[in-house]
């Protein structure tokens, strides 16, 4: 009679993007079902982050990913990381996705989505994908304890009732702390860090700012541009175009969230430099000024500069330029007109703050990259332990740049593990 042999015990602690992923490459990597996977999930369902992605929609990737997509502390790592496959090659997991019956769309700006436009309809696929895994919802993490060959890892239930199981390898695939509201937590962070791993401070990323804004404009959305400038060296750090939304904390929309991921590396105080009339050039108004003024010498400055704003944002225009509303086109200076032009196409607005994780998209800093190999993600100080997706100190741009490395580093892993066995 054969024995069949034993097969490896391998947990994954968490259940999110990076996780689910893990699971499934070792699942298509092994050699005869050799690997018993565990996936551990706090909450009582996987991925509640991808169901939440891209606004329900999951923008999984992005058709090009490079290391400027990225930050982190450790930027020569990242350069390393990105000068390997999969990160080399963003072809390689839309290969993938498409080999596991996941049909994605390619929009105009580089994002991938699932065709279904839907982050519920993929998660039914990826769980049909995990028929072969052990998922254990409501299973908290609290406790790693490195033993001779692998790891005992502490495991409470919802009634918080405590286990121990043993495994010869762990995943921690735990995600940041961004987003609270979905049960993400700094547990598994303590955990490491009481594990001798060095941290990278944590900052909320892909979020909103806080400034000082007029209550009246509160809830006007506009198309910007807006740019990003360091206020001591007043260097001008980048400038992006898109949706800008007035709030009573200050300004979001998706033009601020992606400046936000350039506010990473810029020293503070910051500012911003808001153009409220893209479309049109300071000369271009000046010369419609000139025009009406002949034309209409008695219409109102307000009525003017609503032809091309809202209302409110005319009427916050004239107040800080101390002009008012009712005074005519033709009783204007030219300092005075020029002061208004400026400050429509240069609005500038200091950055007070970004708002807490509650409203973060994503967590900055982690665990340090220093402390894992960059093609295994293994660490360096225990064997047979890795670290994969947001836990580390990565963070991408908006655009599907941080499912991207989940998936990837995923791959990395599986890959490092199968060519162990
Ligand atoms: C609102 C929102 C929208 C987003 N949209 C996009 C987008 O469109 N495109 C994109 O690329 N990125 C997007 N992101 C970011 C993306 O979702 C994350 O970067 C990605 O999910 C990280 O994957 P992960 O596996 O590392 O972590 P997660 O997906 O967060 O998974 C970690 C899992 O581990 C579990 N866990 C934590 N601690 C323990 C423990 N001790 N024991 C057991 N389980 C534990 C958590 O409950 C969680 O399920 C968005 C994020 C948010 C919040």
């Amino acid at each position: 009679m054969s024995i069949s042999p034993k097969k490896r015990r391998i947990a994954i602690v968490g259940g999110g993007a990076s996780g689910i992923f893990a699971a499934i490459h070792l699942l298509d990597m092994q050699k005869s079902h050799c690997f018993e996977i565990s996936i551990f999930e706090q909450n009582a369902v996987l991925g509640r982050k991808i169901l939440v992605s891209g606004n329900g929609r999951c923008n999984l990737t992005h058709r090009f990913f490079e290391k400027q997509n990225y930050h982190s502390q450790s930027a020569e790592i990242l350069q390393n990381i990105f000068q390997h496959p999969p990160f080399s090659d963003a072809s390689y997991m839309q290969t993938f996705f498409t080999q596991k019956g996941i049909q994605c769309v390619c929009e105009s700006d580089g994002r991938i989505f699932p065709i279904s436009y839907d982050a519920k309809s993929l998660m039914s696929i990826f769980e049909s994908l995990l028929l072969n895994v052990r998922v254990n919802t409501h299973s908290k993490v609290c406790l790693i304890q490195p033993i001779k060959q692998g790891f005992i890892l502490d495991i409470e239930d919802k009634e918080n009732k405590k286990s121990c199981e043993e495994f010869e390898q762990v995943i921690i695939a735990t995600g940041g702390i961004a987003y609270p509201q979905l049960g993400s937590g700094e547990e598994m962070l303590e955990i490491l860090k009481g594990m001798g791993f060095c941290l990278e401070s944590f900052k909320p990323a892909l979020v909103a700012m806080e400034a000082k804004i007029s209550s009246q404009l509160v809830g006007i959305r506009r198309e910007v541009v807006a740019s990003l400038w360091e206020g001591t060296k007043k260097k001008k750090i980048v400038s992006l175009s898109g949706d800008l939304l007035f709030t009573d904390y200050g300004l979001s929309g998706s033009v601020i969230l992606d400046l936000s991921f350039y506010l990473l590396s810029c020293q503070r105080p910051a500012y911003l430099v808001i153009d409220l009339l893209p479309m049109y050039s300071v000369q271009q108004v000046l010369e419609e000024y000139e025009y009406l003024c002949k034309k209409f010498p008695q219409r109102s400055i307000f009525v003017f500069l609503n032809q091309y704003l809202h209302s409110k944002i005319s009427l916050a225009i004239l107040k800080k330029s101390k002009i008012q509303d009712s005074s005519t086109l033709s009783t204007l200076t030219k300092q005075q007109i020029q002061e208004i032009i400026q400050d429509i196409k240069s609005w500038k607005v200091f950055i007070q703050n970004v708002r807490n994780f509650k409203y973060a998209e994503v967590m900055a800093g982690g665990v340090s990259l220093r402390e894992i190999d960059i093609c295994s993600f293994e660490s360096k100080k225990y064997k047979d332990l890795f670290i994969i997706g947001e836990v580390l100190d990565i963070v991408g741009q908006r655009g599907g740049f941080n499912l991207a490395f989940a998936w990837n580093s995923a791959y990395c892993v599986a890959r490092a593990i199968t060519r162990l066995t």
